[in-house]
């Protein structure tokens, strides 16, 4: 349909048309049942409605997930406690909830570009700093999973930072940069692999790079230390469907493929 112009209107000027010009009958005529027919069809295809989604999601989570699970929702009303912290990406195909099953109460979750852990950082990192203290000080999480996924944007974006170092972007890039270490350990050791071989590389490395830096941050050294936490890598593969799963000394143990 031409920009400005209603199916009404349309419809309506053929309808004019034919009225004036009685030899174009048979063509306005049937102009008129296709453009009806294209509004009949054009009315049943809703617009998005994000408040409807909204709507229907809760009401849908309320009906099979809360009323069904009163017992555990009286339980959590009263307070969390859960076994783990998770870091995963904010991309819209790998919320950990879905992946791994987790319910209410089992997961502190921190999701942000391409699953990053940073260093400790109290001014430049303090939204995830916060969360990491909360999460290992508070509640006392026994175990942070870093999960890092096929095709992420994020560490592919990382991989294609030019080597002199411009940036084109206010935050992404610089935010990825987090785990550049790991890029130049891909690019040193990964030459001959092409590039998308080397970004599933990179989003693997990546996560070691997050392990690291979470021993940067006291309460999660000393708990680890203890033997009260332990770090594990996971990496998510949408296109295979397969989840893999390593723990902090990955170069000692193979991934464990669950
Ligand atoms: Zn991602």
């Amino acid at each position: 349909m031409a920009n400005g112009t209603t199916y009404e209107e349309a419809i309506a000027g053929l309808e004019k048309l034919l009225s004036e010009k009685g030899e174009l009958e048979a063509t306005a005529a049937e102009k008129v049942k296709q453009l009806t027919a294209e509004l009949a069809a054009a009315s049943e295809e809703k617009e998005f409605d994000p408040v409807e989604r909204i709507r229907t999601g809760f009401n849908n989570f309320k009906k099979e997930k809360y009323e069904e699970n009163l017992a555990l929702f009286g339980e959590l009303a009263k307070g969390q406690s859960p076994k783990f912290l998770v870091f995963a990406c904010s991309d819209s195909r790998v919320c950990p909830s879905h992946i791994l099953n987790f319910q209410p109460g089992e997961a502190f979750m921190v999701r942000n570009i391409a699953n990053m852990v940073p260093p400790f950082d109290r001014t430049k990192y303090s939204g995830v700093g916060a969360a990491i203290e909360y999460a290992v000080v508070h509640l006392k999480v026994e175990n942070v999973l870093v999960i890092g996924h096929s095709c992420c944007g994020g560490i592919k974006g990382l991989m294609s930072i030019p080597d002199d170092g411009t940036t084109q972007s206010d935050f992404i890039e610089d935010w990825v940069n987090i785990c550049k270490a790991a890029k130049a350990k891909v690019q040193a050791e990964s030459k001959n692999l092409d590039f998308s071989e080397q970004c599933t590389q990179l989003e693997k490395e990546a996560i070691n790079v997050s392990l690291g830096n979470l021993l940067t941050y006291p309460y999660v050294r000393e708990a680890v230390v203890k033997n009260t936490l332990s770090l594990k890598g996971g990496h998510y593969d949408f296109v295979k469907g397969s989840f893999e799963l390593w723990n902090l000394d990955f170069n000692l143990s193979p991934p464990l493929s669950v």
